[in-house]
């Protein structure tokens, strides 16, 4: 039955007898399983990246390994075979560990981008349902609902206001309007007004379509044009390193350059001259570098993943350690969407509702009363409790751990609320108007006995100004708004959640309702107010946030009062002057010119009652502020800002596809405390990429050095070229890299936010970065005349200043774990790697040093107890300097 390509023609009757299935009921079980053997999995085959071997060889194509490869053909037409093969063991070992660590950054990136677990509503047996994407068969009846992704090929049977972008198959990125009739003549993909095609994401109202293809076979499946991986891993901290990467290229060659002319000047051999030209240049450059980079930035996106904040789009690793605002949804992510009703007022009466959570144990009772209501209840309760579990598309499930609600919190607390007061309508339902973030109401048309009902709920502001009376013991009364509103601020003020009720009585023949049957003519019931308390996690957070220079803002649906009680209870500062509110609503920014608008965003934490277009406008402003933004967000609406936001955060759980789609990252526990984290490990993987690069500098810088001395004075070379690539090979690979593991400092999150455009080495690094290197040469130089005084061997002499180098640098290591922090603030044993690593080194050195195979081919040969005595006090002389630098900057902080 896949084979047709022609549903668009026919009408649904004749779709539906095509795919054998019934719109109202779906696939049977028996007829379910028959089809997943016959279509199998509903999922595209993934084309491939590019090969391993395409991978391998993108590792030769960087600058600095040209020069290496330049070096190696060199050598070899001079006949340096030792030399060629040290040469090319460097970039093969280079290449090895660049290809491995970018083939995981690349898989675990891949990983993330997939689905998580994407799921889609389906008819089982009548009953709507939850089931993952995969496991759809032609047949299956498929529920969509605004920010859903269709989740396989669609013959559309009914739809409510069906909105579709189509711009992932058709490029066009206007929506397309959707129904359910038969096209009279044949049209291209985009004219199919009747399809919804896999991929395609939902963008308003909701509509009701028969699979009819799955997997490969939808129009996406066969075009197969899954992102390419090319350039996942560029971000701007590789590009800038690239950019560095050339400029480097160029002063390793003018400097080798150099050494070559005035070597053949003083009459040099030409291969000597030729292979100092090339020592400098191999050791000048920091190989490791690139795939350091990339091997951090890939921790980085697994601890965060830890800690329940997938990235996304790498860069926003990055971007993370330097954000400087988080604008966070109130409901669910800064609470824990666990709503309980409180309190009800109808009728002219306040009641209060007990029991905690959705368990619908609890009573209801006046509210100075402890005698709870019995039945019949007051009309007028009766009936915001009718109307709370009528307008509702959640149900209520008892698990074995407790109550929970699948669907939508607010309406979860609602059902228990009915519960409570013992009402269980059974009004059969004609039409919806579904909940809307831009309406902030929900209307549903029952069949109540003989009469016709509608049924509102949502917030006071738009429910209660289409009221024109009120729904008293005595029938339909006059209401007073100032009462109303000063009850509702009340209980908002207490931090509560109120929705308010009302219904209207419609014709006996009303067969649907739309948005202007709920704009008059209402009877107002009442209001149902709920607690959502914050999550614990969420108030250190805030505080943990705004000690590290980060403001957190609350953006909000909610009521003001409400929301500004629970910022209260956050700890969310209060940015403007003192007597200013702290909050504001969407209304009132509405009314702001420009300039305002920015003071306001500036100034204000809490906007209530905000519509999409504004958060948008409200990201804009912030950054035109020179703010880092991060925004949340879940709706379909809120994709714009969340593609504005520097870091667009989507949530996992309750979040749309649509919204997932377009986010930097995903909160896989929605959670504003995931937020944190992930902003705390992006410091971190910043600092691990600067604590590398302080590192390997001086390596490369005082190896280039003492060559490029040397050779201009005319002198033997206190270390040959070969034995420049054994450090180079070895210390790389066992020492630098080990760096990026380190785990985050203490009191990373006291700091200010890195600055965006700041360089990646501050003066202070500079510096540092030079005197090392300078003193590393001296040290060089100083061992060496001394033993050749002393009338030891030259080979004795290099290889003690060959393992000068590298103790130096073994010990340096220790001091670079942190730029700031003394080494016993971090713990000795955090970072097991580098002890591995360290070990390793000491070993090879011994090789080094002692091994007679060692001795031929790196022209070393063993050194005294003496020797050591000096290589070690020197090594641990430079770890005491740098430490007294440290402590010297920790005491003057301006920087
Ligand atoms: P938030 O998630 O920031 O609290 P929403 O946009 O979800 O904001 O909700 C805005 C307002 O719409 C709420 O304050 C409430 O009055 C109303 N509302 C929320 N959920 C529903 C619902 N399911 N049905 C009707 N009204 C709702
Ligand atoms: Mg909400």
């Amino acid at each position: 039955m896949e084979s047709t390509n022609r549903w668009h023609l026919l009408s649904p009757a004749e779709v539906l007898k095509s795919v054998d299935t019934h719109p109202n009921v779906g696939l049977s079980p028996q007829e379910l399983a028959k089809r997943r053997e016959t279509f199998g999995e509903n999922v595209i085959t993934q084309k491939k990246g590019d090969g391993a071997l395409v991978l391998l060889l993108k590792q030769f194509n960087q600058p600095l390994i040209y020069i290496l490869l330049v070096a190696a053909v060199g050598v070899a037409i001079l006949g340096e075979w030792v030399e060629m093969w040290v040469i090319l063991a460097v970039v093969i070992v280079n290449a090895i560990i660049g290809f491995v660590q970018e083939a995981r950054a690349l898989k675990a990136i891949e990983a993330l981008s997939k689905d998580l677990n994407a799921q889609t509503q389906v008819l089982r047996e009548g009953q709507p349902k939850l089931v993952p994407v995969s496991e759809l068969v032609p047949g299956d009846v498929v529920l969509l609902h605004s920010g859903d992704r269709v989740p396989a090929d669609l013959r559309i049977l009914q739809e409510r206001q069906l909105q579709i972008d189509e711009s992932a198959l058709t490029g066009e990125s206007l929506p397309v309007e959707k129904q359910p009739n038969a096209l009279e003549s044949e049209a291209a993909i985009g004219d199919r007004t009747n399809m919804a095609y896999s991929s395609t994401m939902v963008t308003y109202g909701t509509g009701r379509g028969v699979v009819v293809s799955t997997g490969d076979h939808t129009q996406i499946g066969q075009i197969n044009r899954m992102i390419a991986s090319a350039d996942v891993l560029a971000t701007p901290l590789t590009q800038k390193i690239n950019q560095f990467s050339h400029i480097m290229l160029w002063v390793i060659l003018a400097l080798a350059g150099m050494t070559v002319v005035s070597g053949i000047l003083r009459g040099f051999s030409l291969n000597n001259v030729l292979l100092e030209g090339v020592a400098l240049a191999v050791g000048s450059i920091p190989e490791g570098l690139p795939a350091v980079v990339t091997i951090t930035l890939a921790i980085g996106v697994s601890r965060m993943a830890k800690r329940k904040a997938i990235i996304r789009k790498l860069p926003a690793v990055e971007t993370l350690g330097s954000t400087t605002v988080i604008c966070s949804d109130k409901t669910g992510t800064l609470t824990q969407n666990e709503m309980t009703v409180q309190k009800i007022w109808t009728g002219g009466t306040l009641y209060d509702v007990s029991g905690v959570g959705y368990d619908p144990q609890g009573k209801i009772h006046l509210s100075n009363a402890t005698e709870p209501l019995h039945h019949p209840l007051p009309m007028p309760m009766q009936r915001i409790l009718e109307a709370g579990i009528l307008c509702n598309d959640s149900r209520l499930v008892e698990k074995t751990d407790g109550w929970i609600v699948e669907g939508d919190p607010t309406e979860g607390a609602l059902i228990t609320s009915a519960w409570k007061g013992d009402c269980h309508p059974d009004y059969r339902r004609l039409d919806t108007i579904p909940f809307e973030s831009e309406y902030q109401y929900m209307a549903t048309l029952n069949q109540v006995g003989a009469d016709r009902i509608m049924f509102i709920k949502g917030s006071v502001e738009r429910v209660l100004p289409a009221c024109e009376d009120m729904l008293t013991t005595d029938g339909t009364a006059a209401f007073s708004s100032e009462d109303i509103q000063a009850e509702v601020t009340r209980l908002a003020g207490k931090g509560l959640r109120v929705l308010a009720f009302a219904q209207k009585n419609l014709a006996a023949d009303t067969a649907s309702i739309d948005h202007p049957d709920v704009r008059n003519g209402l009877t107002f019931l009442g209001l149902q107010a709920m607690i959502d308390p914050p999550r614990p996690e969420a108030i250190q957070a805030v505080q943990a946030c705004q000690e590290a220079g980060v403001q957190v803002k609350m953006i909000t649906g909610d009521h003001l009062g409400t929301a500004v009680a629970i910022a209260k209870k956050l700890g969310i500062e209060h940015l403007g002057g003192a007597d200013e509110p702290v909050g504001i609503t969407g209304m009132d920014m509405a009314q702001l010119n420009d300039e305002d608008f920015v003071r306001v965003a500036r100034e204000k934490s809490v906007f209530a009652r905000v519509s999409p277009a504004q958060k948008l406008e409200l990201v804009k402003a912030l950054q035109a502020e020179g703010h880092i933004a991060a925004m949340t967000g879940d709706g379909v609406n809120d994709a714009p800002a969340l593609r504005q936001a520097n870091i667009g955060v989507a949530m996992g759980i309750t979040g749309t596809e649509v919204a997932k789609e377009t986010a930097d990252m995903i909160l896989t526990d929605d959670n504003f405390a995931s937020i944190e984290a992930a902003v705390e490990e992006g410091r971190s993987v910043f600092d691990n990429i600067v604590k590398f690069i302080t590192w390997t500098l001086p390596t490369n810088i005082s190896e280039g050095l003492v060559i490029l001395i040397a050779s201009l004075l005319g002198r033997d070379l206190p270390i040959t070229p070969l034995q420049i690539l054994w450090i180079n090979l070895t210390t790389a690979v066992f020492l630098g890299a080990t760096l990026a593991f380190e785990d985050k400092e203490p009191g990373i999150m006291r700091r200010l936010p890195r600055k965006p455009g700041q360089p990646l080495l501050g003066q202070d690094l500079i510096f540092r970065i030079i005197w090392v290197s300078l003193v590393l040469v001296a040290g060089v130089y100083i061992l060496y005349e001394v033993i050749v005084q002393r009338g030891y061997d030259l080979e004795v002499a290099r290889t003690a200043a060959v393992n000068l180098i590298v103790f130096g640098e073994l010990f340096y290591l220790f001091n670079c774990r942190s730029l700031t922090l003394p080494p016993h603030r971090l713990g000795f044993y955090s970072n097991r790697w580098l002890l591995i690593g360290v070990a390793v080194m000491i070993g090879l050195q011994m090789l080094f040093t002692y091994a007679p195979w060692m001795n031929r081919i790196f022209g070393t040969e063993p050194i005294g107890p003496r020797a050591w005595v000096a290589i070690l006090g020197m090594s641990f002389l430079l770890f005491g300097l740098v430490e007294i630098e440290k402590s010297i900057r920790r005491r003057s902080p301006q920087n």
